[in-house]
């Protein structure tokens, strides 16, 4: 479960093509990077796999299935982002367990659901705080159990660690990436940090222009940091 297809994907605005034509297979249960410099398009193809943005061209499959003009909540993908995006005026545990409330959970599943991903994500002693109460890694960690909670097959984050601090980026790239293993997801991470990718990813993707460059293990196509 988990695998990503985009066949010949492309998005144009007005007459700029932001992602063009791009062919992409992304095995499930890899961890793939997404790399390339501002504007090359990494968010646009993370947006259009997501379903938070229409292809202009192409197809994009999950698990072989096409999906193109599915919406994203049939799609069973999760996102990510990188201001966390928490409801400051609800606790940990709210936020957590609103991505069942709108799949119609009645409170106690969505709270006994909410305490098992906080527990995943070693935030149980933290479920009645407010997000504002919290650290910057505890965020995200509180994100990404909302992001979880759905039990999608895909999480699709885009540059989840570029708010932390080198310390805290470099510990939350290791929870990640156990997190991922553990649970056996398709993680789909839009990086600037060729660095990042090679703590990371199986599967390292470059972009350029809207189009990919270079693909491969990191180990393959970057030179050791
Ligand atoms: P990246 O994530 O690699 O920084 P983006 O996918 O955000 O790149 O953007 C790719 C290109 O598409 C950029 O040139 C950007 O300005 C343009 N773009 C992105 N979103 C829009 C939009 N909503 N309207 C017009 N142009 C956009
Ligand atoms: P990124 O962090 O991926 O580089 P940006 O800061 O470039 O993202 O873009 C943030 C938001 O602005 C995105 O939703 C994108 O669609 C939109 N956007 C980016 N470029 C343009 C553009 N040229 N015109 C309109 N909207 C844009």
């Amino acid at each position: 479960a988990g695998s990503v297809e985009l066949i010949k994907t492309s998005k144009f605005y007005d007459s700029h093509r932001a992602v063009d034509g791009i062919n992409l297979k992304v095995p499930g249960g890899s961890y793939c990077c997404l790399l390339g410099p501002s504007g090359c398009g990494k968010s646009t193809t993370l947006r259009m796999i997501a379903g938070h943005e229409e292809v202009s061209d192409g197809d994009i499959l999950l698990d072989n299935r096409n999906v193109t003009s599915l919406s994203p909540r049939q799609r069973g993908t999760a996102m990510m982002f990188q201001n966390y995006a928490l409801f400051p005026h609800l606790s940990c545990r709210d936020n957590v367990a609103y991505g069942l409330k709108i799949a119609g959970k009645s409170k106690a599943e969505r709270y006994r659901a909410a305490e098992e991903m906080l527990e995943l994500v070693n935030m149980g002693a933290f479920a009645d705080k407010l997000p504002g109460q919290l650290s910057g890694g505890q965020q995200q960690r509180i994100a990404l159990a909302r992001a979880l909670i759905c039990r999608p097959d895909v999480v699709l984050l885009d540059e989840p660690l570029s708010a932390l601090d080198p310390f805290l980026r470099v510990r939350m790239r290791k929870e990640l990436k156990s997190l991922q293993q553990q649970l056996g997801l398709t993680f789909i991470h839009v990086t600037h940090s060729q660095e990042e990718a090679f703590a990371l990813a199986d599967l390292a993707i470059v972009m350029s222009d809207g189009r990919i460059e270079q693909s491969g293990h990191p180990r393959h196509i970057f030179e050791a940091p």
